[in-house]
């Protein structure tokens, strides 16, 4: 069991290194004055402006609904000598940092670039592949969340942390319990059971299975946190979530030396490319990478694209009847299942259309077989397994490159949000967390309520 770290004295203060970097202190200074700022950083509401300390709060005490956003002191991006994804500790909304060599890792593709007839062709791939320095055991980039997160509610929250998932999120939120023996309760469909494993032994994970789908598990998993001492993690609201899967763009421009000209990412919320838009806005601020915001190029999985549908007949609002007609069936259609969320962040100020806006984006939509048929030309390219959901942007990405949409020689930042799942078969032991309680899909949480009480008394 390892605990979290304080950072290493000196660490602290330091400044940009870089040319520029004494015009950057003073502004760096007339922002904290002007904002009271001694933290490392501040929350701001997009809606009323508000600044707001950070208690874990995930959103505005104003009742605004609008994502809130991380304000950083450092508008400059200096990598940190701590592991995996602390290194862009400047930018993640946390004090200290766990000894994880989970991160994002970003390299220069020639195979797939090859097969493409692409010249800069980056992949940023979040899974397990050690040969690419890429070291998260449960394989998604829902670890990139999991990490900052439970440091967050360490440092400024006051509970244990509640997840409802499909199955990555879950399993990386237990994976980050094992190596640091941070308690959560995490609730899933009764499906989705075997996904959640771990590569050390969990002791301190509450699993509640839901018979019933994922829309069951998130509406059970809500009730749950009106027990005293459970605290929801927040989703696309929570900021060390989109942080941290904000720092494959950091990554992926830090390795390309720019910002790239597209990025391409498989959506079921859409938070990672929330997170990108953010990151990349960042990054711009920065001065050292470009000026021009890349070009999000999101997708989702046929036949359930809400978000798809919504954006491709420009409307800011999602209408259930036109953009997800028969949700269940559909959801129960496609290859990768991860990506289907029903009530995205899509419509809200500061989600998913306003990122499309800002980028002048593209959303898309790939059936299984595109799904499937790319999934082989990129693991005979690469030789790395695949998250169905990675295979669906591999899917978009080669579209793209086929109706001209994106250039030969442009940069281009491929997010591979999950794989290696055989791979870290080769390397790891994997331990199934096992179920403590299961409910019916439309249980009222009363029925377990004293059970999780006990639980949440020996682990608080
Ligand atoms: C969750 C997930 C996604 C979608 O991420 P969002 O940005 O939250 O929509 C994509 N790929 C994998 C492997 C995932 O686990
Ligand atoms: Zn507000």
């Amino acid at each position: 069991m390892t605990s979290i770290a304080e950072r290493p004295e000196g660490q602290k203060q330091e400044q940009g290194q870089h040319p520029g970097s004494a015009a950057t202190e003073d502004t760096e200074q007339k922002f904290s004055q002007a904002m009271n700022m001694t933290e490392k950083y501040v929350l701001r509401c997009p809606d009323c402006g508000t600044i707001i300390p950070d208690h874990y709060t995930n959103v505005c005490p104003k009742g605004c609904t609008g994502l809130i956003r991380a304000d950083y002191r450092k508008t400059t991006l200096d990598i940190q000598p701590l592991p995996g994804i602390f290194r862009f500790s400047d930018w993640l909304p946390l004090e200290g940092y766990l000894p994880s060599d989970a991160g994002p890792a970003t390299y220069r593709s020639e195979a797939m670039a090859r097969e493409l007839g692409l010249s800069n062709l980056f992949i940023s791939f979040s899974g397990y592949w050690p040969e690419r320095g890429a070291h998260i055991e449960s394989c998604s980039f829902k670890e990139l969340e999991a990490l900052p997160t439970t440091v967050r509610m360490k440092e400024k929250g006051n509970g244990i942390l509640q997840i409802s998932s499909a199955g990555n999120t879950g399993r990386a939120f237990c994976q980050v319990s094992a190596a640091t023996g941070a308690p959560v309760v995490v609730v899933v469909p009764e499906s989705a059971v075997g996904r959640l494993w771990t590569t050390a032994p969990t002791e301190n994970v509450c699993l509640i299975t839901v018979d019933g789908d994922y829309t069951d598990s998130i509406a059970f998993g809500n009730a749950v946190c009106s027990i005293p001492g459970i605290v929801a993690e927040g989703g696309a609201r929570n900021v060390a979530r989109r942080d941290g899967m904000g720092t494959v763009m950091l990554d992926g421009t830090v390795t390309a030396g720019r910002l790239p000209d597209h990025y391409f990412q498989a959506v079921g919320s859409g938070t990672g490319g929330i997170a990108a838009w953010e990151a990349a806005m960042r990054l711009k601020g920065d001065g050292r990478f470009g000026t021009r915001l890349p070009h999000l190029h999101l997708v989702q999985n046929e036949p359930f694209v809400p978000m798809t549908h919504a954006w491709q007949n420009n409307r800011r609002e999602i209408i259930p009847e036109t953009d997800m007609t028969d949700a269940r069936h559909a959801v129960s259609q496609v290859y990768a299942d991860v990506l289907t969320n029903r009530e995205p962040p899509y419509a809200v100020r500061g989600g998913i259309y306003d990122a499309l806006t800002a980028t002048n984006g593209t959303m898309d939509g790939i059936t299984n077989a595109e799904a499937t048929e790319a999934e082989k030309r990129f693991v005979d390219a690469e030789e790395i397994d695949l998250d169905p959901a990675a295979s669906v942007c591999v899917a978009a990405l080669i579209k793209a490159v086929e109706t001209g949409s994106v250039g030969k020689d442009d940069c281009i930042l491929l997010n591979i949000t999950g794989g290696g799942y055989r791979r870290v078969a080769e390397d790891k032991p994997q331990f199934l967390v096992e179920p403590l309680f299961g409910v019916k899909g439309d249980a009222v949480v009363d029925a377990v309520r004293r059970d999780i009480e006990g639980w949440v008394k020996n682990h608080a």
